[in-house]
This record gives structure tokens, sequence and C-alpha cells, in this order.
């Protein structure tokens, strides 16, 4: 099925997808094209899966689950950990196969697969740590005792921007809980899961227990699997309009939902912050992905007293990016996911320009094949331009001038997103002051990348519901049942 001619310098042809994987067998189609966006060009054809073959994919779950819930802690937690080897055995194919179908640079596509593995790791490790309760009642005359149970089959649905790691984190507590699972990973970007779903394979998950399917049609698929009584777990992380309308679905059969979405960060920058710290967090925060990451800086609210400084720095680290297809390894900024993508950034910037802000770099997408837009920096933006209120998704930094504090937190909040926000102040009090006063589900102090299979990642507001990772991360994917007991 794939064009190996497409896969120059990808090293491992035994990770290349070979169809749906259904109760651990491979069900060789086509239907769905996978582009190369640093080029436009097709790399290979991965199969359209129907609504019946989500339902066997249900049913193969199904078949799995109560075999793969009584497999001990230990054995559930060191098939996690064969896999997390594994990954990192192949992390360098992995990292080539994101850079290919997602066109992120290679250095970000490693980083990705690190993280993305450890989530194996974290979870192999928190499977044997899985906890309950015991208390008296407040009268003294009872007993409360609380297990925790594998929730059920769980329907997970993952973005493209971080192929691999989107599904890591989901499917490493799901399967640590005692959870058998229907992966859907994005259409653009289903190589990275296949292969993955190869390797666990190889690491011995049981046939059934991991199902993988693609379509195109993922609306009425998504809302037949969420039909059956059977299926009592939806993690989905992508955009909120989607996550909205799967909330709905799911109420229907009363689904439990974990819900990671869009975000809107901002950044905001104090007067005494280290300068060249704040920089470096800008640039990981706004650049990491070339910008395609939900955490990434979308706002940056910087104080009168360090602006310009600030503006002058980030320009001179924009400008001097390389821009280029994902796996050329000088490449520092890759092409977007698709030219829909560069139209959307393209409008938001327009709006921005046409209103008074003014590009000091970048600013209008390049001409040729890929899916670029170059790395911008806008200052003098409206608080109120459409790129202060939808997710740019892109290499753009818009700039915005503030005074004081409580106006930076004011606009801070002025979103219906919660994500992540990052504040840069040498005065300890005031960062946390300010952290706090945002309405968000994580915040950077004086730090530009906050992920960490260690941390509860999740958003507040319309950013999410639940947390993914950390030691709560499992808890998504199981249900408390509590024990009056007498004794
Ligand atoms: P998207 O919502 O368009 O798609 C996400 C997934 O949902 C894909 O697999 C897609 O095929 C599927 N999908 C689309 N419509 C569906 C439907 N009606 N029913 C069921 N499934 C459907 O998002 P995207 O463009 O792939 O990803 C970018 C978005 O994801 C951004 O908003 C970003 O902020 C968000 N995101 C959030 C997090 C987080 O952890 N909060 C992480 C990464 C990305």
């Amino acid at each position: 099925m794939t064009n190996d001619t497409a896969f120059t310098g990808y090293a491992d042809p035994s990770l290349h997808a070979k169809g749906l994987y259904i109760a651990g067998k491979w069900e060789a189609g086509t239907g769905i094209p996978v582009t190369d966006p640093s080029s436009g060009k097709t790399l290979v054809e991965v199969p359209d899966a129907s609504i019946e073959d989500a339902m066997r994919a249900v049913d193969a779950a199904e078949a799995a689950a109560a075999d793969w819930r009584e497999t001990s802690p230990r054995e559930r937690s060191e098939i996690l950990r064969r896999w997390f080897t594994l990954m990192s055995e192949h992390a360098e194919e992995l990292a080539l196969l994101i850079s290919l179908e997602n066109g992120k640079a290679l250095a970000d596509a490693r980083g990705e697969v690190t993280y993305a593995a450890e989530f194996f790791r974290w979870y192999a490790e928190e499977a044997t740590r899985i906890g309950g309760e015991f208390r008296h009642t407040p009268s003294g005359a009872h007993n409360i005792l609380v297990d925790h149970e594998p929730i059920g089959i769980a329907v997970l649905i993952t973005p493209w921007n971080f192929p691999a790691a989107m599904a890591t984190r989901k499917i490493g507590p799901a399967l640590a809980a005692g959870c058998t699972v229907i992966l859907k990973p994005a259409s653009e970007t289903p190589l990275t899961a296949y292969a993955m779903a190869r390797l666990g394979e190889e690491a011995g998950v049981p046939p059934g227990v991991v199902n993988v399917l693609t379509t195109t049609n993922p609306g009425p698929v998504t809302s037949a699997m969420l039909a059956d009584p059977r299926v009592r777990k939806l993690s989905f992380t992508g955009s909120t309009g989607v996550g909205r309308t799967l909330l709905a679905e799911a109420a229907k059969t009363v689904v439990y939902c974990s819900m990671e979405l869009g975000g809107n960060a901002p950044f905001v920058v104090f007067d005494d912050a280290d300068l060249s710290a704040a920089l470096d967090g800008a640039m990981v925060a706004k650049m990491r992905n070339g910008g395609e990451a939900c955490t990434a800086a979308n706002r940056f609210y910087v104080q009168s007293g360090i602006h310009d400084a600030f503006v002058k720095g980030l320009t001179e680290r924009m400008s001097g990016l390389k821009l280029g297809a994902g796996y050329d390894p000088d490449t520092q900024c890759g092409p977007m996911i698709t030219t829909k993508a560069v139209d959307k950034i393209d409008r938001l910037v327009s709006e921005a320009t046409s209103r008074g802000a003014r590009a000091t770099t970048g600013g209008a997408p390049l001409d040729g094949s890929g899916y670029y837009y170059p790395p911008t920096v806008l200052e003098n933006v409206p608080t109120d331009a459409a790129l202060a209120h939808e997710e740019i998704f892109g290499p753009v930094a818009a700039i915005y001038r503030f005074d004081t504090e409580e106006e930076a937190i004011r606009l801070a909040n002025d979103t219906e997103y919660g994500l992540a926000a990052y504040v840069y102040s040498r005065d300890i009090m005031q960062a946390m002051r300010v952290g706090r006063g945002i309405e968000t589900g994580m915040v950077g102090i004086n730090r530009g990348l906050m992920s960490d299979p260690a941390a509860p990642f999740g958003g507040a507001k319309q950013s999410g519901q639940g947390r993914e990772g950390g030691v709560t991360g499992i808890l998504e994917f199981m249900e408390p049942k509590y024990f009056a007991v007498e004794f």
C-alpha cells in the first residue's frame, strides 16, 4: 500500500501502515490520501473505514475486554514498558514519519516521539499504583470502601498536530486502567498511529485491546460507536467546535467524556522580566511545531517599559528561522498542515494589518509548492482583532502593549478558552498572583514549555474537561465503585 519512494530515508519498512487494525489483524484498503505538506504530494493512501468497520472494532474491543481487565497490573505495566522501549528504539523512524505526514521540523518531531513514549513509561508505572480509599462515616458507625474499576470500552479521537503524543496520552492510561480502545487518528496524519500500533503488537498488546481505524466520515462513524451501549468512554482531543458536537452526541447515551480542546494562550511579559529568558520562552511557546500547538502563545501582552526591546528581540529571532521541509535537518520551521491552514493565517493577519497592526517580519504567505507561512511578528495589534480571539495555529506572534497588572489579567481572560498561559516576571509573587488571576488549566511561570507526562494537562472554560497525564490521568478511564461495608 505504501509508495516506498516517498519514504526515502525512512528506514524501517516494517512500520509502514498496512491497513485498518481490528482484532489484531491488518485489513488493507485505500481511500484516504496522506499528503506531504512540505511538497503537497501524496505519500500513500490508507483505508477509509465504514460504520460497519467501526462496529467490528467495537466487537473486537468487547471480545478482548474481559481478559484485559483481569490481567494483573504488573502485566499491563510490562506491556506498556515494552511499548515505550520499542518506541525509543524506533525513535528516528517515527520522527521522520511524523515530519513526513505532519510537516513539523525534525527536531520538533524527535521531541514529540520522546514526549509520546514517556506516556507509556509513565503509565507503565502508574498501572501498578491504582489506589482505592477506605474511611469511616462521620458518625463512626459504618465503613466506606472505594475501588476503581476500568470504565469500559473507550473511543479515542486525536488531532493531526501531535500524531504520536495525543495517541499515547490516551492509550497509555486507558490500557493501564484495564480498558480496551478504538483509536481514530486524524486523516491527515494516520501513518504514525498505525506505526505505533505495529510496535504495540510487538510489545505484546493482545488482539482487540487496541484497534485503529481511519475514516473520512468521522461524524457518523463516531456517533455509531457512541450509540453502542458497550462504549462507555470518549476521550477527544481537537477543536472546541468538534468537541461541542461530540459532547452533545455522547449525551444521548451518557458516555463519559474527556475533552482536550482549543486554546488561545496569553504570554504576559512584565517590565522586570529577564528579557533574554522571556525571548527564549516566547520562541518555544510560539514556535514549537511551527505554532501548530494548542498551548501555542496566541497573544503576547508586553508591559510598556520592555515592549520595544521585546518586539525587536522577537523580530530578530523569528526572522532568523530557516523555513523548509520538515524532514530537511536544517529546517527550524516546517510547512503548515494544509492550504486551508495557510489561508486561515493569511485571513487573520490581513484583518489585523488592515486595522493598524504592523508586521516587523513576515506578514504574507509564500508562493510555491508546500503549505508555507513565514514566521511573522505583528506589533500594534488591536485587542479586538480576530486573531486575539481565534486560534492562529501558525508562526505568527501578535504583540499587544499593556500598562498595569490588572489590565494584563483582564486582557488575558478576554477569551472563551482557558488552556494555557505564560507569565514572565522576576517578581515571583507577582507572577503567581497573575497566574492565579488567569482563568486557565495550566500556567508557565518563567517557562515557555509546560507539557510533561507527569503533570495534569488540560483546560478550563471552553478548552476542555478532565486532565490527561499526571497521577489523575488514569482516573479518566476508571469508575469509582463504593462498597458500604459492615464489619
Ligand atoms: P479537529 O477538531 O478538526 O479534529 C480532531 C479529530 O476529530 C480528528 O481526528 C478529526 O478527524 C475528528 N473529527 C472531526 N470532526 C468530527 C466529528 N464530527 N465527529 C468525530 N470526530 C471528528 O481538530 P484538528 O484540526 O485535527 O486539531 C487542531 C485542534 O486541536 C486545535 O483546536 C487545537 O487547539 C486542538 N488541540 C488541543 C489539544 C489539547 O490537549 N487541548 C492538543 C492538540 C490539539
